[in-house]
């Protein structure tokens, strides 16, 4: 083994495999695959091989697509096979919201260029002559998907690998993973060390147990999957070919044919079982857990219904083993929060289908420092502290998310496994009014504040929560609204080099006063978007910065390890800390001046400027701030008096007519404002330049990503899209993000966000075309649940354009 490289892989799974493979192909073949047993001796090798295209993500589209055009082509490299058999698929769609979803999706899947077609139940019989379709609505067809055989898949990957340069080690096992003060990674195995500067955990169900030679808590928990094949069946025989792959939400279980048999793959919807929670043994290789036909009788009796045949047919084999599974079902790839150069490449529940691509995507981030894909839905930096393996999230939502894995999740829907996590002190006031519940970094948020005790009924189209997030944001215009915004990155950073530290990240300009405030991008070395901040100057040596909460982690990385050697700066974490109180509106200078001597006059107390005053006796950093476009001040103050400036606030409010609102109506207000987003809008896919973020750029500082947006500045009309903010002529749904966008019938971009604007009567979408597109006024189509819906390009905010409201 090689005493030193550039990456250490740790697993020989499909997911380490991919990620060597795409490694060499970016050229860094200075890598090394260490793997305890053979490869694919972990869950891979006895995984059914299926390859789906339809998933409900764009992003986690483009990493699926990945997998069967490699797997189909790798012969070709390595002269070994991928096992692929393009047999195709339907999903199957019984009720109206899987109908509208499968819309939704196939307009996304256009956007990758991914073949399908919704078919009626009858065609489906052209496919499968004895499914019973009785309760079918449509399928969905995609008929470029298949299934590998995953140890040949693993092999052919490995192999593309090792002929570039790379070194695999089997039959090797890693024991220890430490850090050297370098900032290298020292992996010590039981054949020898290696020293590296990129460390990689792809150890699958091991996972955990390799985080944990580092200290790294991953939030990993495995459940143990199982499927059957039967003694031939004459009517598959008779077919005399290999019918797609069949995915079926009534019985929650998948069939193929496998030569003469028939294979059915049911997760159980209830009662799922874990697998190795105290650790698993090191020495299990090609291990299979015990079938138990119990555990999945109902689902078998189902599927009998399903395919009648099988009901008389003979169990021929039951294979059973474990998945990993995260807490969304995502996979972690990327960065290990907390630790430098610590990736990780693991928690896929399908990693056969995903190996390829996740190993694509972080290949590129680890060499070039950025994807060509927005990656947070898989960055592991996306779950809080509350994550841990140990605690009981990590393991209720896992089992949740395997009961759920053929369900189909609503807008706006939300799991209560695992939850409440993490609740700012007025929960129980806010839940007393009616809150909505939604989960975003653990903590409880309200979505919005339900009138007559009736739960959100969950859509694709407009839902009973429409007209009441409407009367949210017409009394937040017309009077004022009070948001509960604790859910929000927080950190103080602080030093004597802090502002010059903040100017080098910042695309931005730094305040150069006290109380200053500035909305800034930090950007990659390429000019991606990695994240956008509020950046308060409290002193010369103490900023405040306000971000996502979702970007918590992320953010604090970010600042963290871009502190130079010998430069005074401390980035200090206060998100726990501080609670926020948002009050908005035109009446909310009246209600705050009830509760402070302070003067909160424009002259006195700018728009886009922070005070350290004292509101209802409760010390707060006060920021005139307004993320719905009002009036409005955000009161940054420690969370043990929250309840009280809360009580505070309402008591003042009341006279006012102030209302409540939740995300949905904050969302909604941004949009009507033309705000971006960071995470639909703002990605590390874009600069500022696609963004029209120009104004936020400030060229006369060095800061990180410069040249890259300057570069592409000088692009001009030449640059590939450009956002623009549109009015769609929508019916009961509106936009939701990555719908197509049409110019006659030319795909020329797509949308990222919308809502239908309460305030000004009309839907209304974010959305990226080419430049050609972007003049106000110009005519474009977007497809809307399979509808061509028009729309037209605005040439500004849709609600106060002039922005006149914020500054009043
Ligand atoms: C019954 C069943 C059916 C499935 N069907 C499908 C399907 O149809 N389609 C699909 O896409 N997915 C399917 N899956 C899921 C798929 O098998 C997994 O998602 C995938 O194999 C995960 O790959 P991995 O590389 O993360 O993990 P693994 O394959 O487990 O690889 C991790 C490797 O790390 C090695 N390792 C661990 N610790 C160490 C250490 N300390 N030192 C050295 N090496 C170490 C292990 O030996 C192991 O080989 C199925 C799974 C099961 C159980």
């Amino acid at each position: 083994m090689r005493k030193e490289a550039k990456v250490v892989i740790i697993g020989g799974g499909a997911m380490g495999a991919g990620l060597v493979y795409f490694l060499a192909h970016e050229g860094w073949t200075d890598t090394v695959l260490i793997e305890k047993g053979e490869l694919s001796s972990g869950s891979t090798w006895h995984a059914a091989g299926l390859v789906p295209h339809f998933i409900g993500s764009l992003n986690m589209a483009k990493c699926h697509a990945t997998a069967p055009d490699l797997y189909a082509k790798i012969e070709e490299e390595t002269g070994l096979s991928g096992g692929w058999h393009q047999t195709g698929a339907i999903r199957l769609a019984i009720t109206d919201d899987q109908v509208d979803w499968f819309h939704y999706v196939q307009g996304m899947l256009k956007l990758v260029g991914v073949e399908s077609e919704l078919i009626p139940p009858e065609r489906i019989l052209d496919f499968w002559p004895f499914m019973d379709i009785s309760d079918v609505k449509i399928g969905f067809h995609t008929p470029n998907d298949g299934w590998a055989d995953p140890s040949s898949a693993t092999a052919a990957m490995v192999k593309g690998a090792r002929q570039l340069g790379c070194e695999i080690n089997r039959h090797t096992l890693v024991t220890e993973t430490n850090k050297l003060t370098d900032g290298r990674w020292e992996v010590v195995t039981d054949k020898g060390t290696i020293v590296c500067d990129h460390l990689v955990n792809a150890a699958g169900c091991y996972a955990p147990q390799v985080g944990a030679m580092a200290g790294i808590e991953v939030p990993i928990v495995s459940v143990i999957h199982q499927y059957l094949i039967t003694e031939p069946m004459q009517e598959l025989i008779d077919l005399g070919y290999d019918p797609p792959i069949v995915r079926d939400p009534r019985v929650s279980s998948y069939y193929r044919r496998e030569i003469d048999g028939l294979l059915v793959g049911p997760y159980e919807t209830a009662n799922a079982q874990t697998y190795g929670l105290d650790g698993i043994e090191w020495d299990k290789h090609f291990y299979l857990t015990p079938p138990d036909l119990d555990q999945i009788m109902p689902h078998l009796v189902d599927a009998g219904e399903r395919i009648p045949p099988f009901q008389e047919s003979g169990i021929k084999k039951v294979i059973s083993g474990p998945i990993t599974h995260t807490p969304d079902s995502g996979y972690l790839m990327g960065p290990v929060p907390g630790h430098n150069n610590y990736w990780m490449c693991a928690g896929a529940s399908i990693g056969v289908t995903q190996g390829p691509g996740a190993g694509k995507y972080l290949a590129q981030w680890i060499v070039h420092g950025q994807t060509e894909i927005n990656v947070a839905e898989m960055d592991p930096r996306r779950f809080g502290d509350h994550a841990g393996p140990n605690g009981r999230y990590a393991y209720d939502k896992a089992i949740d998310e395997y009961h759920e894995m053929y369900q189909t999740r609503l807008p706006g829907e939300q799991r209560f496994a695992g939850r409440p996590q993490k609740t700012s002190p007025i929960y129980d006031r806010l839940d007393a009014r009616g809150a909505q519940w939604e989960e975003v970094f653990g903590w409880e948020r309200p979505q919005y504040y339900s009138l007559d005790g009736q739960p959100e009924q969950h859509s694709f189209r407009r839902s009973n929560a429409f007209d009441v997030v409407g009367s949210e944001c017409r009394g937040t215009r017309e009077r004022a609204g009070i948001a509960d915004l604790t859910a929000f990155a927080k950190f103080e950073v602080t030093g004597a080099d802090a502002g010059a530290f903040l100017e080098r990240l910042a695309a931005n300009r730094m305040p150069v006063k006290d109380g200053g405030m500035r909305l800034t991008h930090m950007l990659t070395s390429l000019g991606g978007i990695e994240s956008e901040m509020t950046i308060t100057r409290l002193a010369a040596d103490r900023f405040y910065l306000n971000s996502g909460i979702t970007m918590q982690f992320h953010d604090r990385d970010w600042l963290v390890h871009h502190i130079a050697d010998g430069e005074d700066v401390t980035v200090s974490d206060v998100t726990e800390k501080n609670a926020i109180l948002a009050v908005s509106g035109p009446r909310s200078r009246d209600i705050l001046s009830t509760l402070t001597d302070v003067d909160l006059t424009s002259e006195s107390f700018r728009w886009l400027t922070g005070q350290e005053i004292v509101v209802a006796g409760v010390h707060c950093i006060a920021l005139r701030v307004s993320y719905v476009g009002e009036l409005g001040w955000e009161l940054h103050h420690p969370i043990d008096q929250m309840a009280k400036l809360y009580d505070a606030l309402v008591a003042a409010g009341e006279p006012h007519g102030m209302v409540h609102y939740g995300s949905y109506a904050m969302n909604t207000m941004r949009i009507e404002k033309a705000y971006k987003a960071m995470g639909s809008e703002l990605t590390t896919e874009i600069t500022p330049v696609e963004a029209d973020l120009g104004r936020f750029v400030d060229y006369s500082t060095d800061f990180i990503g410069r040249e890259a947006t300057q570069a592409r500045e000088a692009l001009g009309d030449d640059v590939e899209m450009t956002l623009v903010f549109c009015e769609v002529d929508a019916a009961d749904n509106d936009c939701r993000g990555n719908e197509p966008v049409y110019a006659g019938d030319e795909l020329v971009g797509l949308t990222t966000s919308g809502a239908f604007g309460h305030s000004v009567g009309k839907s209304l979408a974010f959305a990226y075309v080419g430049p050609r597109h972007r003049a106000p006024g110009t005519s474009l189509e977007i497809t809307l649940l399979g509808d061509r819906r028009r729309a037209s390009v605005l040439d500004g905010a849709a609600y106060d354009p002039a922005n006149e409201k914020p500054r009043s």
